[in-house]
């Protein structure tokens, strides 16, 4: 069948097989591959795509055990972050790190080693895990964590399914009083702004921003920022009070049809960011959870606003050092192809080491574009401007990086390959963007 990521692009042939348990597993990897683990497809490109065959994990979504005076979870790697809000938020338990979608599994966050809005206070994902199941390619299971097996274990965070299927995993989640946040929303009317206002909000929890991509000149950088804290119970109003942990989730309304791609032009999305920006009045709001944290997933299949030939999502980022120059370079790149980006998203990362995980201190800007020649054309731009700027892009976003790109970008890439070959991993887990990048 033709799988495709969530940015629909590219659409590739492969064959997809189901493993309900560790058997079915062990039995598609004795096949001898090429294969790559898969999990709710929300990488944007072809990161879960294997070039002949495609493990689905989705079977595999039992929560195996709880203890609540750690607040570790243990369950399989196709268990949805939404299906564990569902459980634990009710009972004061949160994830302590979530992407901004909850449609992800446990194997997809820790095989991408995902970011949320609070890498800068708690790292990414893969630091909460405690331990993981990893079928390895000769069919042997692995535990490993950061105190077992850990070459393995730094390799497979981030690792996008490389280094074998991760089966099972045990990880933190941290308490809550509330299921709302405290938001706090800041306009900042330039790009310093933006960067200063980053810089003050090192004290809040969560914090990100919408950035408006086409402004040019000195509102070049204007954007909003959006910081949060979990509220605490006296925080709320009284009404709520009773039912601290009761949030009633939006009701999910999905787009009904391919949007015909010249319906984002320029044009279109400057009316859109025009609109956003006079809306993001400063202010301070509880809101859900879920309002907070996944916005988007209240419209489903909201990827196909665009269109058939679909999209794809530009995340890098750039060392603390050279973000001001680089950010600039990025936006006056983009302000004059013209070419419309509706979602432009900026985050501060805090320090992360890491083989392969994406996360490096310093400010990560993250951009869709509808899949297009004069799209990939800009993107080539962009990439030199990441490279000259010693920064690198997230591999669960892309869908057409070059090996070089990837090289320099990623100093543990050596390493990684020499781990993949001593456990003649390289063989057998293969995806269709691992065989692009010369992974
Ligand atoms: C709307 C939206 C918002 C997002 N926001 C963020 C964000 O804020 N921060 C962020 O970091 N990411 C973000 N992402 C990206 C997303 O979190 C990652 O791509 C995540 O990996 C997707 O999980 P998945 O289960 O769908 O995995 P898939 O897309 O199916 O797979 C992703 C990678 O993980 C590997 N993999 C999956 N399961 C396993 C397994 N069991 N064993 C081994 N390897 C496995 C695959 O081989 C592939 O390389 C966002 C994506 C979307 C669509």
């Amino acid at each position: 069948m033709k799988l495709s990521g969530w940015g629909r692009f590219p659409r590739v042939e492969s064959r997809l097989v189901t493993a309900r348990d560790q058997d079915d597993a062990v039995r598609a990897v004795a096949g001898g591959g090429p294969l790559i683990a898969r999990g709710n497809g929300r990488a944007y490109g072809d990161a879960a795509i294997g070039p002949r065959t495609t493990l689905s994990l989705l079977g595999m979504d039992r929560m195996l055990g709880f203890d609540p005076d750690s607040g570790v979870l243990t369950c399989e790697a196709g268990v949805l972050l939404r299906d564990i809000l569902g459980v634990f938020v009710p009972r004061g338990w949160f994830p302590p790190v979530t992407p901004g979608t909850k449609m992800v599994t446990v194997g997809g966050m820790i095989a991408a080693d995902v970011h949320g809005k609070n890498h800068h206070a708690a790292g990414s994902f893969g630091d909460h895990v405690d331990s993981l199941d990893l079928l390895l390619a000769d069919g042997r299971v692995v535990t490993c964590g950061p105190n077992r097996a850990p070459e393995l274990f730094a390799a497979t965070r981030g690792g996008m399914g490389l280094t074998g299927v991760i089966l099972r995993a045990s990880f933190r989640l941290i308490p809550v009083e509330t299921g709302y946040i405290r938001q706090e929303t800041l306009r900042a009317d330039d790009l310093a702004g933006i960067m200063a206002m980053f810089e003050d909000s090192a004290g809040w929890t969560y914090s990100v921003a919408w950035i408006d991509c086409l402004a040019k000149g000195p509102r070049m950088g204007r954007s909003l920022l959006f910081r949060g804290e979990h509220a605490r119970l006296d925080e709320l109003p009284a009404a709520a009070r009773a039912r601290p942990l009761d949030v009633t989730l939006r009701r999910a309304r999905t787009v009904p049809f391919d949007v015909p791609a010249i319906a984002l032009n320029r044009l279109s999305v400057g009316a859109f960011n025009a609109l956003y920006w006079r809306l993001g009045t400063p202010r301070e709001e509880l809101i859900d959870y879920d309002r907070f944290f996944y916005p988007l997933d209240s419209l489903l299949e909201w990827n196909r606003i665009y269109g058939r030939p679909g999209f794809t999502q530009y995340q890098c980022v750039l060392p603390l050092s050279t973000s001001a120059d680089g950010l600039r370079a990025l936006l006056s790149a983009i302000g004059a192809a013209g070419n419309a980006s509706f979602l432009a998203v900026l985050k501060l990362f805090g320090r992360q080491d890491g083989l392969m995980s994406f996360p490096m201190e310093g400010y990560t800007l993250a951009l869709d574009f509808p899949a297009s020649t004069a799209t990939l054309g800009l993107l080539l731009d962009l990439d030199a401007i990441v490279a000259d700027h010693g920064g690198r892009l997230y591999l669960a976003k892309d869908a057409r990086m070059g090996a070089a790109l990837l090289r320099r970008g990623y100093p543990g890439l050596d390493g990684f390959q020499a781990l993949r070959a001593a456990h003649g991993l390289a063989a057998v887990f293969r995806s269709v963007q691992s065989e692009r990048l010369g992974l």
